[in-house]
């Protein structure tokens, strides 16, 4: 039976990557079918809500959704669809995968680390207001319950894929009580977990070791802002965010997504990377549980990058449609 995928195409360059991810997906039979759902400018044009009731209730349905970027107005106009969508189905989990990518040029070669951020509180709560003129207050929450919940999501992840170690990283130095509860629900739940090492860093410190030995780290495990900040750290270790996947995971919702935007400047021109969402998709597949269609498309999306056929934003001359053709081709 096909497992139903609520698909946004998403703005810009979405609707190209999407077109092209699918494509693969189809020739590598994948048992999908997808609902199409339109969010964004576009959706709230023709329904006064860039997030209409009706994609949240077909992602509701599915519990699965693979999704291009979208474009958000800046300092006006509507609020994330991004973030309405991870609120609206406490997708409490944000994984990121890193790791260098063939014929993919970046300062680093050996780097094979998962970012896990808490995606649900810290600074990121939008909890802001005015004391005074010229005064104001932003107000970072961290619970207990989130942090237990986001710390076995890492260790479970860990386990399930053969993970040594996860890195708690904090500076529970200076905030004692917020990073403190983090750390220290860390440590609570680490310790049902014998198989897997668990130590923590200092944040800033981390970074440091992040960009001089990015090969020490496995499995780091970050509150909202610092995981914000460093999975895009993460990512421009190996190439930037062309070449990573994302997920937003709840309990019993996912959604898989580009960490890259809309691209404006090459929409429309077959010039975009579908290489993001395809990876993002790769980890759908696997989130479903259908590791041999994963290992095909991964499989044949590596042997296309080896034989140097590239979009043109990893010095390639391929277009979009060619490079997924060249993908297609290579299932085997
Ligand atoms: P961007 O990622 O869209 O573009 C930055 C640069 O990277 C551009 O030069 C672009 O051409 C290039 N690029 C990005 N993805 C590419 C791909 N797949 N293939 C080839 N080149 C690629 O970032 P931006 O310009 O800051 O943002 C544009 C819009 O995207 C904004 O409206 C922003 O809100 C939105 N955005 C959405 C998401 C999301 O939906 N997940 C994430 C980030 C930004």
């Amino acid at each position: 039976m096909k497992q139903t995928i609520t698909l946004i195409r998403g703005d810009g360059i979405g609707p190209e990557v999407a077109d092209a991810v699918v494509a693969i997906l189809d020739a590598a039979g994948a048992p999908f079918a997808y609902e199409e759902a339109v969010v964004g400018r576009a959706a709230e044009e023709a329904e006064g809500d860039p997030l209409p009731e009706k994609v949240l209730a077909s992602v509701r349905k599915n519990r699965v959704a693979l999704k291009g970027p979208v474009g958000t107005p800046i300092g006006k106009g509507f609020q994330s669809v991004n973030v309405r969508l991870r609120q609206a189905f406490e997708l409490y989990a944000n994984l990121r995968p890193v790791r260098n990518v063939p014929a993919v040029e970046s300062r680093f070669q050996g780097v094979d680390l998962v970012v896990v951020r808490e995606n649900t509180e810290s600074l990121y709560s939008g909890l802001e207001h005015v004391v005074v003129p010229g005064v104001v207050e932003s107000l970072k929450i961290i619970t207990e319950r989130a942090s237990t919940r986001i710390a076995r999501y890492a260790l479970d992840y860990a386990r399930a894929h053969g993970r040594r170690r996860v890195t708690a990283i904090h500076k529970a130095n200076i905030m004692k009580l917020s990073d403190g509860l983090f750390l220290e629900c860390f440590r609570r739940v680490a310790e049902e977990y014998p198989d897997i090492q668990a130590d923590d860093r200092i944040v800033d410190a981390a970074c440091m070791r992040l960009v001089m030995n990015p090969e020490s780290f496995d499995v780091l495990l970050l509150e909202n802002l610092y995981g914000d900040i460093v999975s895009d750290l993460a990512a421009g270790l190996v190439g930037g965010l062309g070449v990573v996947p994302g997920a937003n995971l709840g309990r019993d919702t996912a959604v898989f997504e580009t960490v890259h935007g809309t691209a404006p400047d090459i929409a429309g021109q077959d010039k975009a990377n579908p290489t993001a969402l395809l990876m993002s998709a790769i980890l759908m597949l696997r989130y479903l549980d259908l590791s041999p269609e994963a290992d095909r498309v991964e499989g044949a999306l590596l042997a296309t990058l080896r034989a140097g056929i590239k979009t043109a934003d990893l010095g390639g001359s391929a277009g979009t449609r060619a490079f997924a053709k060249a993908v297609a081709e290579r299932l085997g």
